[in-house]
């Protein structure tokens, strides 16, 4: 897909950032389609479908985490790729805006090239995402996959898994270098069960780098953010 084929929403009150980062997509002959709030936000997002949302946090009426929240809650919406922007560069922040499920983070003042870079990247990791999925296996580096038979090679060894612990690096490796917090994980993974408690999840995910990683002790497939939850870091395969 070119640049051309993508079409982005910036929200952002503020004209002169709105037309800086518009300036900057349409250099790199990106769509480009503009709100001036959440609510006109949510409005086009439906009508246009957008491939990406750059999002600030601080918005009239709505804010952007209660616009994120909104479009992460909708099914049509649910993995729309978001680009949160805000003025505080504080670490509580980009906290709040990755659980709240935006897949990135640029606190402002940023340059238009960084901007810029970071839309590349989500875009290309959302198109990559989607391909994962339907995939028969996976094959990255150090890591293969067999969906169909369950068989996992860690740097050409076979790993024995138990099926949730299939199950649970299944759904990393198909949300690669994304924040994924406990709750999204016992959803996802375990579903409907009930007698699961977020310890659970970290119990998988120990026994996971056990099995997978090279020194369980220090992980660098299956990283853990402190207070939020884990990354399954797809660069680190390469290494
Ligand atoms: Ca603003």
């Amino acid at each position: 897909m070119s640049n051309a084929a993508h079409k982005i929403l910036v929200v952002e009150d503020e004209p002169d950032i709105r037309k800086l980062v518009q300036y900057n997509l349409l250099q790199e002959r990106y769509k480009v389609l503009e709100a001036e709030d959440g609510e006109q936000a949510l409005k086009i997002i439906q009508r246009d479908k957008p491939n990406l949302v750059i999002l600030d946090l601080m918005l009239p009426g709505l804010s952007g985490i209660e616009v994120c929240k909104l479009l992460r809650e909708r099914p049509d919406t649910a993995k729309l790729p978001i680009l949160m922007l805000t003025a505080k560069a504080g670490e509580a922040d980009r906290v709040l805006g990755l659980e709240l499920g935006a897949d990135d983070y640029l606190a402002k003042p940023f340059s238009p090239r960084e901007l810029v870079a970071r839309v590349r990247a989500i875009l290309r990791r959302a198109n990559g995402a989607g391909q994962t999925e339907n995939l028969p296996s996976y094959n990255k580096g150090g890591l293969k996959i067999d969906f169909a038979t369950y068989e996992v090679f860690a740097r050409g060894k076979t790993v024995k898994l138990t099926l949730k612990e299939f199950e649970l690096l299944k759904f990393l490796v198909q949300n690669p270098n994304r924040v994924l917090n406990r709750d999204q994980l016992l959803d996802r993974v375990w579903g409907g069960d009930t007698f699961v408690t977020p310890r659970t999840v970290d119990v998988h995910i120990r026994r996971l780098r056990k099995a997978i990683e090279k020194d369980d002790s220090k992980p660098q497939w299956i990283l853990t953010l402190r207070g939020v939850g884990y990354k399954f870091d797809e660069k680190a395969l390469e290494q």
